[in-house]
């Protein structure tokens, strides 16, 4: 008797198959061509553009983000990596000329970029476009075909970013696939060439170890306690500004949103009042009604929020409300790092504030903790700002503001340690998903005999050869 598949066989069915259509599609060599893969990227900023208000929409449903924020942070973001990626990719795919060794000569060496294969892309909630479609664009840009795995947490936005993405391309080349755990683990089952994952520490383990079965290489784009240093000379009142705008940009669920603040202890009580001056600026008395400022995503990071706020000194906001999934942009002190919302990731608006007396201990402090995303450092001294840029480790940062290095794609964005590995944007994103082939093509015109046996006294030549450079 012939047995039914479970839904379980079925889907990791449905997935073997997509994944064999995609090797079918890269073997034709058709993402080969500079032309088609432009005119892909066209074909994606045409959908992205077409599709703006139904994600605005979708992003509003899923956790009230604002129309401006989807803009800024994800429509209009991504707009700005496909318009650089269509301006600069002729110049990308050509073969990179580096210069010659004696050793070689006559020859010439290039370095060839060449699409890794089929690549498999994981996004999480939090920035629910961006974080899969600029990574598909560097894998498009780069000839790859992609399986792009959106978040479950933001399902308005995810079935729009499905529907662009399969009403866009040829599913062979690129397909969105809507699921949650089960479905992803199905997809690290398979053997993709490439694997680009955005969201949580635990889960970049996970897939590092799916990946390591059949060797595949990995971006992790990982979180992380970002901090934020306020020294005794820094312009507070900016720095207020620009910290609160990090902060509560997407209500605090940022990957490289400033968790905790370190500020000089002469000038915290001055920091914070300049904090609370700030919120009430960008979002009135009460914040519950400002249409500028987003919700808490679910239940569970509701309850894991709020239950921080019991042990610690609320100096600014702290009014929440579980029908509404808000939590008040708010300001804590009096913590240490024995408190929970000090031992792991805040990713919500609560901004705890911390004390030190010199920036050394700053730096045996920060250096102490693993390697946060992101840094930030406000102070007018030159001399200190490269101090502590030479010896903290971290992903990418800013000088006197928060964010900002994110939104410039002329720079790499990734974290080390902990808060990931590899990094993209712009022409890193083309170099990620590039496997980068070195090729000597050596002239005919002689053949020098000098690496040939019987190698009789030409050590010293040899020794000579090596050290031109
Ligand atoms: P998450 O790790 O829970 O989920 C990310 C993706 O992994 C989702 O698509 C989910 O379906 C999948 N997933 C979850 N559990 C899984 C499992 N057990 N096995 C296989 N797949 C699984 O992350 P999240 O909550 O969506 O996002 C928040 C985290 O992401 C934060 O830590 C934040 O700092 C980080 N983040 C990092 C960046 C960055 O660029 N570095 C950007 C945004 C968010």
């Amino acid at each position: 008797m012939k047995q039914t598949a479970s839904p379980l066989e079925l889907e990791s069915h449905l997935v073997q198959n997509l994944v064999e259509k995609q090797r079918r599609f890269f073997a034709t060599g058709k993402t080969l061509s500079v032309e088609f893969r432009r005119e892909q990227l066209n074909r994606l900023l045409d959908a992205l553009l077409r599709h703006e208000q139904e994600l605005f929409d979708a992003m509003y449903q899923d956790f009230r983000k604002p129309a401006f924020e989807s803009f800024a942070t994800e429509v209009g973001f991504v707009e700005q990596e496909l318009r650089l990626v269509l301006k600069q990719l002729n110049k990308w795919v050509k073969p990179r000329k580096v210069k010659e060794t004696l050793v070689n000569f006559p020859a010439r060496s290039y370095i060839y970029s060449e699409p890794y294969g089929i690549a498999l892309i994981i996004g999480p909630w939090n920035y629910p476009l961006q974080l899969v479609l600029n990574p598909l664009i560097g894998a498009i840009a780069a000839g790859n075909c992609a399986i792009v795995k959106p978040s479950e947490l933001t399902p308005a936005t995810s079935e729009v970013i499905a529907r662009l993405i399969n009403a866009t391309f040829d599913e062979g080349y690129v397909s969105a696939v809507e699921g949650g755990v089960r479905t992803t683990q199905h997809l690290l089952a398979e053997r993709f060439n490439y694997i680009f994952f955005t969201g949580s520490t635990p889960v970049g383990r996970i897939v590092m170890k799916a990946a390591a079965e059949h060797l595949t290489p990995v971006t992790l784009e990982l979180g992380g306690k970002s901090p934020v240093i306020v020294t005794e000379d820094a312009d507070l009142d900016l720095a207020a500004r620009r910290i609160a705008w990090g902060k509560f940009l997407n209500a605090g669920q940022t990957c490289v949103a400033p968790d905790y603040v370190l500020v000089h202890e002469q000038v915290k009580e001055e920091l914070i009042e300049q904090l609370r001056l700030t919120i009430a600026q960008f979002y009135g008395e009460d914040p519950a009604s400002s249409p500028d400022y987003a919700r808490i995503i679910n239940d569970r990071h509701f309850d894991r929020l709020s239950s921080y706020l019991q042990d610690v000194h609320v100096r600014v906001g702290g009014q929440t409300d579980d029908t509404a999934r808000y939590i008040a942009p708010t300001v804590v002190d009096q913590v240490t790092w024995q408190h929970p919302i000090m031992q792991e990731e805040i990713f919500g608006p609560l901004l705890p504030v911390l004390t030190f007396n010199t920036i050394e201990e700053v730096i045996q402090t920060v250096n102490a903790h693993e390697r946060p995303l992101a840094f930030y450092l406000f102070s007018q001294s030159q001399e200190l700002q490269e101090e502590v840029l030479q010896r903290v480790h971290f992903g990418g940062g800013c000088i006197n503001d928060t964010i900002s290095h994110l939104i410039n794609p002329n720079l790499p964005f990734g974290g080390v340690g902990s808060s990931g590995m590899g990094s993209y944007h712009g022409q890193q994103s083309f170099d990620l998903f590039s496997n980068q082939k070195s090729v000597v093509k050596r002239g005919t015109w002689l053949d020098l005999p000098l690496r040939y046996p019987p190698y009789g006294n030409k050590l010293p030549l040899i020794r000579k050869a090596f050290k031109w450079l």
